[in-house]
């Protein structure tokens, strides 16, 4: 049986709800608001809420930072709102400038998803959404859904399973922020991070749209091939950076789908707090809070720019424009399929090679 308690009245006046599920050193909490996690505590001497959240449904309602959001359904941009399948113009939503940032005004992230009480336990958690044909602008009667879960391992797992009834762009992502000194901690600029990807997709303006290179790290503040904090470069004189006001960048992981392969990893000296993200998708947008403006966060606390980081596994921003990227097209009928790891351990040593896990 999977914890559940009341999380609010929407403006629409239907009841939303918070989920719980634990498993060795872990407890999430869920909201069917959104799907967004709200928090993630990861027990030991000090336990540590690591995921920044909003104390109830209206709060995420309100909000526009995107927090633990589950973004469909299609992350991050679309240049122009617009793209062509199968010979047809289809127009989405423009929520930033011109463009469409995480799939307009109507996302995924604002709707009160359906909880699958048959498929949820007291460590793992499935909702569902059904989004039509012409939602968002998009074509296809989709079947989406989420399934959270949490391990004895220290894994925060969510894997995203979806179907379409005709040929449309699928890309699911979660963009919950962490900080692993603790969700209310301040900024996230002395996280040691370590990204093994040798290439990113520069962007052509601080509107983010990729300009559809594929450019190498080398010699840039895109290396985090060897550990280093978030901050050493971000404020320099990286054009790129300047641009965007810090990281908000999709890395390329692989160009064609395979298993799981690691991301990043983010160490706090502070907390000893370590985590590996994996994913079986080909990108991830590095994404470090950059406009996130200062507001009130959940029980009291403020959350003001940079005060935590997203790992955004997708396919790669405005693919659906770009031949040369990895395809996000889900042909119909067939299953869309995405799984990403969060994997939590504390270590005593700087290096991101010895992971001692210490779960319970
Ligand atoms: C985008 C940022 C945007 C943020 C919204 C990120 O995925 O790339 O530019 O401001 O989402 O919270």
């Amino acid at each position: 049986m999977t914890e559940k308690r009341p999380f609010g009245i929407l403006p629409d006046g239907k009841q939303a709800y918070l989920y719980t599920i634990r498993s060795g050193a872990l407890t999430a909490e869920i909201t069917d608001f959104g799907a967004a996690p709200v928090s993630l505590v990861i027990s030991g001497r000090d336990p540590v809420d690591v995921v920044l959240g909003l104390d109830d449904a209206g709060a995420y309602a309100r909000d526009d930072g995107y927090f633990g959001a589950l973004i469909g359904r299609f992350a991050t941009r679309i240049e122009q709102g617009a793209f062509t399948l199968n010979g047809k113009q289809y127009q989405t939503g423009k929520n930033e400038g011109e463009n469409n940032l995480h799939s307009g005004p109507d996302g995924y992230h604002q709707r009160l998803w359906t909880f699958v009480p048959e498929e949820s336990g007291a460590d793992h958690l499935k909702l569902k959404l059904e989004s039509p044909d012409g939602d968002q602008g998009f074509p296809g009667n989709a079947e989406i859904s989420i399934t959270y879960q949490v391990t004895d391992g220290g894994s925060f797992r969510l894997l995203y399973e979806g179907i379409c009834d005709q040929d449309t762009p699928m890309n699911l992502t979660s963009h919950t922020y962490f900080n692993l000194n603790g969700h209310d901690a301040g900024d996230v600029l002395a996280h040691r991070v370590k990204i093994p990807a040798l290439y990113y997709t520069p962007v052509k303006d601080a509107g983010c749209i990729p300009t559809g290179e594929i450019a190498s790290v080398q010699g840039t503040a895109f290396d985090f091939t060897e550990e280093k904090e978030i901050g050493a470069e971000i404020d320099g004189d990286c054009e790129q950076l300047q641009m965007t006001g810090g990281y908000d960048h999709n890395y390329v992981i692989t160009m064609s789908r395979s298993g799981l392969r690691t991301a990043l990893e983010a160490y706090s000296a502070r907390t000893g707090l370590h985590m590996t993200v994996e994913t079986d998708l080909p990108g991830f947008h590095f994404y470090t809070g950059n406009n996130l403006t200062r507001r009130p966060g959940k029980g009291g606390c403020v959350y003001d720019r940079r005060g935590g980081f997203c790992v955004e596994t997708q396919y790669f921003p405005n693919s659906v424009n770009v031949p040369a990227f990895p395809s996000p097209i889900l042909r119909a009928g067939e299953k869309y399929r995405a799984e990403t790891v969060f994997r939590f351990a504390r270590r005593e040593s700087r290096c991101c090679h010895s992971k001692p896990f210490v779960n319970k």
